[in-house]
C-alpha cells in the first residue's frame, strides 16, 4: 500500500471491533481505496506532502451496515406506481440517501432484484454495496402470500412459495438462478400478513433443514428467517439459518440454542417501534402489533443480556429510510453499551453478511468504508439517525458525502504520493 490519498488526523476513532476508542487518532487512506493505517496518532507514519484533515472533535466510525432492508418500499408513499422506470429512480433515490445517512453496506431481504446489486457494484449508482435476497420463500397461506379468497395475490412477484421439502430445494435453486446473493425465508406468520399470526409456523424445520442444506451447497450461501412467535424460532435455529429476523418471541431456550449454533438475530427494532396509524393499517394489524410491543422489549432485552449475536437491521421499507441509526438508539434503551450497539451495526453485520474480510472495522488492510461524525456517539447515540451529523462517507476510499470544512491544503495537492 504504497500511495496515499487521505489523512485524517485528530479525531477520536472507534473502530468497529468494540474496543475502547482512540482519542486522539490518525486514519490513512492509500490510493487502492484501503486503510493503511488506524490507530493512535503517535505511531502514525510520517507523510508531510499528503492533505490532512484535522479532525478535532470528531469521531471517526466504520461504515454502517443495515442487515434487513427493503429498499422496493417505503413506508410513506401508500400507492406504489407500477411504471418500472419511475420505480428504479424512486430505488435508486433511496438508495443514495441511505448512503449519505452513513450506511455503506446492506441486505436487502425481499423485493429487490439481483439486478441493483450488479448496478451497484459496476458503478452504475452511489448505493450502500448490496446483498439481495430476491424474491422471500414461504408456504401457501403463510406471511409472504396474501392472495385473497379472489386469487388475487398482491404480492404475488415478491415470493416463491412451497409446501414441501423438494419444492423448497427448487426455491432456493430458482433464487440463485435469479442472483440470489442471501435466501430469505418466513419461518412464522407476521403482524402484516392477512391469514397468519407471529405465533404460526411457516416452513417446518424439515422444509427449513432442506432449504438451509441446498444453500450450502450453492458456495456456502447463507439463510435468513423471517421468525417472530417462539415456535418458528426454534424451527429456524434448528434448522440452521444464519439469522432470526426480528426475533419478538425469543425465550431463554431459543438464547441457548443461538449461542451454541452461532446464529444471529437481527431485532428489527425501528420496525417493532415504529408507530402505526390505526387509520393506515387493518385494525387485525394494528391490534397484532400492538399486542407484541411489549414483549419486544422484555425479550431482545433478554437476548441481549444473554449475549446473543447480534446484528443491526431495521427492516427499512417498513419503518422509514435513512433514519437506519435510529436502530443503535433502541438497542441501547434495551441494555446494549454504546460501543457494543456499534459493534452490532458493523463489524457484526459484516460477520452476518460474510464480509467482514474487507469491511466492517476501521483496521489496516481493510477498505476504507468509514464516516465522520460531529457528534460523541457515545453520548448522544441517538444523534447519528440524524444524516446533518453525518459529516463525511467513504466507501472503498472514495468521497460519498463531504460536509465538513474544506480540506487543510488545496486540492490540488490531492495527489498520489509516496507513504514514508
Ligand atoms: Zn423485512
Amino acid at each position: 500500500m504504497p500511495y496515499v490519498v487521505m489523512r485524517l488526523e485528530h479525531a477520536r476513532l472507534i473502530d468497529g471491533t468494540g474496543k475502547e476508542p482512540i482519542e486522539d487518532a490518525t486514519v490513512i487512506v492509500d490510493k487502492a481505496g484501503r486503510i493503511a493505517y488506524a490507530g493512535s496518532a503517535g505511531s502514525a507514519p510520517q507523510t508531510p506532502e499528503v492533505p490532512a484533515r484535522d479532525l478535532t472533535g470528531m469521531t471517526v466510525l466504520p461504515g454502517f451496515i443495515d442487515a434487513h432492508v427493503h429498499f422496493l418500499f417505503d413506508p410513506t408513499t401508500s400507492g406504489t406506481t407500477q411504471d418500472q422506470a419511475l420505480v428504479t429512480f424512486q430505488v435508486a433515490e433511496r438508495m443514495h440517501q441511505t448512503l449519505c445517512a452513513g450506511i455503506t453496506s446492506v441486505r436487502d431481504l425481499g423485493g429487490l432484484s439481483s439486478g441493483y446489486s450488479t448496478a451497484q457494484r459496476d458503478g452504475l449508482i452511489e448505493a450502500p454495496r448490496l446483498l439481495t435476497a430476491g424474491r422471500i420463500l414461504g408456504h401457501t397461506g403463510g406471511h409472504c402470500d396474501a392472495t385473497g379468497p379472489d386469487g388475487y395475490n398482491p404480492t404475488a412477484r415478491f415470493t416463491i412459495l412451497a409446501d414441501d421439502e423438494r419444492s423448497a430445494r427448487v426455491g432456493v435453486r430458482t433464487l440463485l438462478r435469479d442472483g440470489a446473493d442471501v435466501i430469505k425465508i418466513c419461518a412464522t406468520g407476521g403482524m402484516g400478513s392477512p391469514h397468519d399470526d407471529p405465533d404460526d409456523e411457516d416452513l417446518s424445520e424439515a422444509e427449513i433443514k432442506a432449504v438451509v442444506d441446498e444453500a450450502h451447497r450453492h458456495r456456502g450461501k447463507k439463510v435468513a428467517a423471517h421468525a417472530q412467535g417462539t415456535a418458528g424460532i426454534l424451527n429456524a435455529l434448528r434448522g440452521g439459518v444464519a439469522s432470526i429476523e426480528h426475533g419478538y418471541g425469543m425465550t431463554d431456550e431459543a438464547c441457548e440454542l443461538a449461542l451454541a449454533k452461532g446464529t444471529y438475530l437481527v431485532p428489527t427494532l425501528a420496525t417493532a417501534f415504529h408507530p402505526l396509524d390505526p387509520a393506515k393499517v387493518s385494525p387485525a394489524h394494528f391490534e397484532k402489533k400492538t399486542r407484541w410491543a411489549d414483549k419486544t422489549r422484555e425479550n431482545i432485552a433478554l437476548a441481549i443480556n444473554q449475549g446473543v449475536a447480534i446484528a443491526m437491521g431495521t427492516d427499512a421499507g417498513v419503518s422509514p429510510h435513512s433514519r437506519n441509526l435510529l436502530e443503535l438508539s433502541f438497542l441501547v434503551q434495551l441494555g446494549m453499551t454504546q460501543l457494543h450497539a456499534i459493534s452490532a451495526g458493523t463489524l457484526n453485520g459484516a460477520r452476518l453478511l460474510g464480509i467482514d474480510e474487507f469491511v466492517g472495522s476501521v483496521e489496516a488492510g481493510k477498505l476504507a468504508d468509514l464516516l465522520v461524525t460531529d457528534i460523541d456517539p457515545l453520548n448522544d447515540i441517538a444523534g447519528l439517525a440524524n444524516s446533518e451529523h453525518i459529516r463525511l462517507v467513504l466507501q472503498s476510499g472514495t468521497v460519498r458525502k463531504d460536509t465538513l470544512p474544506a480540506w487543510t491544503r488545496s486540492d490540488a495537492d490531492i495527489q498520489a504520493i509516496t507513504l514514508r
